[in-house]
């Protein structure tokens, strides 16, 4: 008996280091979502996310078994690239539309979007701009009877089994790139997070508000301009995988040399549109498969070490106890 309670004893005391240890190396949240991430997945579909390559600029779209999204509508002539690949997808209706933000390069094309889709709704940020591009699109909106939303932060919408909510901005900004929409997708153990041209000061205003940002997959802010990106916010999100879309040798230098550098510390696969064309991800609710190989980070990501870590441990842990 009483060699018994001494065994016992000691697994509790071994089961608790273990769990004190690996709290200790890392972000208790680290270790939270890692875990809930490898537990959860209550979906049945599939969902799909295309970063269209139209050069410098952004066309994002989702895809689920019946529900469609496209976040970005391109510059104003890709609405012929943009259309062809919608319908290679079978897309005939959209059942939302989000507008990050009216920079030419996000709206370019929305007009034509609004004139030859069915749209569920529309999202737009509060921010106006005095250019014909978008008077175009508010007066297309308006002869198909179309309003559009501004969402507030907190607001989630369901696209099939995928729960997107917007989280930014939480502020209002002079400058339109941070008054970009940005919205974090659920689905299953899969996350993104698309920033639109998010800069740095709506990056750290989102993280004070203590939102969840984390996130597998970051579409990179600003077509990886180094006013984004900030090395708080990339640890916050804390992406397995980056997402940049721009164009062959823009006029920009975009992605720059400074973002890429924080990309890869914190572990992130990169893909760029402008080198491997249009990316898409398909997610299962578990694993996420790519059409493309990701520019691998010389650093290991959060992520792949605390797994390892809890499989070395949990060997260990099973020597030294007994227990299975
Ligand atoms: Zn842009
Ligand atoms: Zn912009």
């Amino acid at each position: 008996m009483k060699r018994r309670s001494k065994h016992v004893q000691k697994k509790r005391f071994y089961s608790i280091i273990f769990i004190i240890i690996l709290f200790l190396l890392f972000r208790y949240t680290d270790v939270k979502t890692i875990l809930e991430q490898a537990l959860v997945s209550n979906v049945s579909t599939e969902l799909s996310v295309h970063f269209i390559d139209v050069g410098q600029g952004d066309c994002i779209l989702l895809k689920t078994q019946d529900n469609t999204m496209l976040i970005d509508a391109g510059n104003k002539g890709d609405f012929p690239v943009i259309q062809d690949y919608l319908a290679s997808q079978n897309v005939t209706k959209l059942d939302y539309l989000v507008l990050t933000h009216p920079h030419e390069d996000h709206i370019g094309s929305a007009a034509n979007i609004v004139k030859n889709y069915k749209i569920g709704a529309v999202y737009m940020t509060d921010f106006s701009a005095d250019t014909k591009t978008y008077r175009s699109l508010l007066k297309a909106l308006k002869k198909k009877h179309y309003t559009y939303e501004i969402p507030a932060v907190g607001e989630s919408i369901s696209l099939g089994e995928a729960i997107l909510t917007f989280v930014g901005p939480v502020s209002s900004y002079d400058n339109a790139n941070s008054m970009s929409l940005v919205i974090r997708a659920v689905f299953g153990s899969n996350s993104f997070l698309f920033t639109g041209d998010a800069e740095m000061d709506s990056e750290k205003d989102m993280i004070n508000q203590n939102l969840n940002l984390e996130s597998q997959v970051l579409k990179v802010g600003h077509h990886g301009s180094s006013t984004s990106s900030c090395y708080v916010f990339l640890k916050e999100v804390n992406p397995k995988y980056a997402v940049i879309s721009c164009g062959t040798d823009n006029d920009y230098g975009h992605p720059h040399e400074e973002s890429m550098s924080r990309l890869n510390d914190v572990g992130a696969s990169v893909f760029r549109t402008d080198k491997m064309g249009t990316i898409v991800a398909v997610c299962d609710g578990k694993e996420i498969r790519w059409n493309q190989n990701g520019m691998e980070s010389t650093q290991e990501h959060v992520e792949d070490i605390v797994l390892d870590w809890i499989k070395k441990g949990t060997n260990e842990f099973k020597k030294i106890t007994g227990i299975e």
